[in-house]
């Protein structure tokens, strides 16, 4: 297959792409030559300038819900505002929206390099050179999906270069605006695919050759070239370093709705470990066979499944198994092999370990209860996924929490949480500092047409966004890097 690719269509209408490189040691002597001409301001890190910097709401959502015409999905409201999104990553539509993208970034005086995975940087220059500090998230969404996951970060992100624009601040090192291809895993099964290859840990062939779910013969690698974002930069880490990564993102879970706050401060993500656990009995006649004589391996696993349940909350932790298969698969066979999954979950590794012992422990003696002497029953694990719980960096943290009690001006509007889902920033957080911001779900719901978050809160979360950065910026510039 070729290595060429179309040009991106940016480039293709005469402007020219820049890629920016970065040295490790940057020089401090400030730009001369800055795009953005004479008269603009340092930002000092003073809290009252900072709070000076305000999020235009309205701009914001016009915004959102402007980029939301590709891609639109199921209608479940009345309002023009009131429907889904089905933007698949590498489609016709997810092209549109990365298209605004790149204008509109690029009119905010942006330099722009694709990754070889499409991964797209929008990047403000800064007073001295070096690693930008990003805003991140992406624009594709699940099929059917809504109008915040992932698209309120990237929204929030421009927003945050036109309060910058506007109010000609110059930070001390380039800020940065960075949507990321292919988070979802749903057209290409791998979630948070590209922040993956470009951190080094999914070979790039791998992901290349990842073919749409289906049935389709597309590829990762031919979407990419189809749609013109199959970038020359190569997708690493190394060639696009970053100082820090900051994401706003919906919560997608009830909490902060429930106990009435408005911000998360994302301290990690939580653990999680894959299994498939299979349990053999015996295939017998239901009629014919009494209880006793029985190793009815749906049974077995019935109990296992509600003990799981049980164990999970006991050590503060989730259990939840989403596929089930048996065999024979009859009404008058008593099942004789049963496979199901088992995903558990917890804030910490330490916990996962207890958890796992226990499983195994109380399996087993489900399995031994539920045996007879001349019908044993057996069960066997295999580990099929293992990821660690990621802790974001106490920097980061610490400027997300500085930030939300300034746009807030209450502690107790905010909460410290754990990610319950994976995001681009555990990828992020492996090559560079990185912490997340939540805002409320409505009701919880997301992967879900009428998942929904309120204007006000969507501002909010962009507004600790815009200041977490600024913070991390002027932290970078009183260390001198
Ligand atoms: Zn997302």
């Amino acid at each position: 297959m070729s290595t060429l690719c179309r040009a991106p269509s940016w480039q293709r209408r005469g402007f020219s792409l820049k890629y920016i490189l970065f040295t490790p040691k940057p020089p401090t002597r400030a730009f001369s030559t800055s795009p953005r001409g004479p008269g603009l301001r340092s930002l000092e890190l003073d809290e009252p300038r900072l709070k000076k910097l305000k999020v235009n709401q309205s701009r914001l959502m016009d915004e959102l819900h402007h980029t939301c015409q590709w891609g639109t999905g199921e209608r479940w409201g009345e309002q023009g505002t009131e429907t889904g999104m089905r933007r698949l990553s590498l489609s016709d539509a997810d092209k549109q929206a990365r298209d605004w993208f790149v204008d509109a970034t690029k009119a905010l005086g942006c330099n722009i390099s694709v990754d070889a995975m499409g991964n797209t940087f929008a990047v403000r220059p800064g007073r001295a050179q070096g690693a930008p500090t990003f805003a991140g998230s992406h624009l594709d969404t699940q099929p059917s999906g809504g109008r915040y996951d992932g698209i309120l970060g990237i929204l929030a992100g421009v927003e945050m270069l036109r309060v910058l624009q506007e109010n000609r601040v110059e930070t001390a090192f380039p800020i940065g605006v960075v949507n990321w291809t292919n988070e979802e895993g749903a057209r290409f099964p791998i979630s948070m695919m590209s922040s993956g290859v470009w951190a080094g840990d999914i070979p790039i062939g791998h992901a290349y050759a990842l073919q749409e779910v289906g049935g389709g013969t597309a590829t990762v690698k031919s979407e990419l070239e189809r749609i013109g974002y199959l970038g020359i930069l190569p997708a690493s880490y190394e060639a696009m370093p970053m100082a820090a990564h900051f994401e706003l993102h919906i919560e997608q879970g009830p909490i902060l709705e429930k106990e009435e706050q408005k911000i998360g401060i994302v301290k990690g993500v939580q653990a999680y470990r894959w299994y498939t656990v299979e349990v053999i009995g015996q295939e017998a006649h239901t009629g014919t066979t009494p209880f006793g004589s029985r190793a009815d391996a749906l049974l077995a696993a019935s109990r296992m499944i509600c003990a799981s349940h049980t164990a999970a909350a006991d050590h503060g932790a989730l259990a939840s198994t989403g596929i089930l298969t048996l065999s024979p698969g009859s009404v008058n066979t008593i099942p004789g092999k049963v496979k199901f999954s088992l995903d558990i979950r917890a804030p910490s590794d330490n916990i996962i370990d207890k958890l796992e012992k226990h499983l195994k422990s109380d399996f087993d003696s489900i399995v031994s209860t539920e045996s007879t002497k001349a019908l044993p029953l057996s069960v066997t694990w295999q580990t099929d996924s293992i990821s660690p719980a990621i802790h974001f960096h106490k920097d980061c943290i610490a400027a997300v929490r500085a930030s939300a009690n300034s746009v807030l001006g209450d502690e107790a509007l905010s909460r410290e949480m754990v990610s319950g889902a994976g995001h681009d920033s555990v990828y992020a957080s492996r090559r560079c500092p990185t912490s997340m911001i939540f805002v409320p779900s409505r009701d919880g719901i997301s992967h879900n047409p009428k998942e929904y978050t309120s204007p006000g809160d969507c501002a909010i979360g962009a507004e600790v966004l815009l200041q977490s950065v600024l913070r991390y910026d002027g932290l970078r510039s009183n260390v001198g890097n």
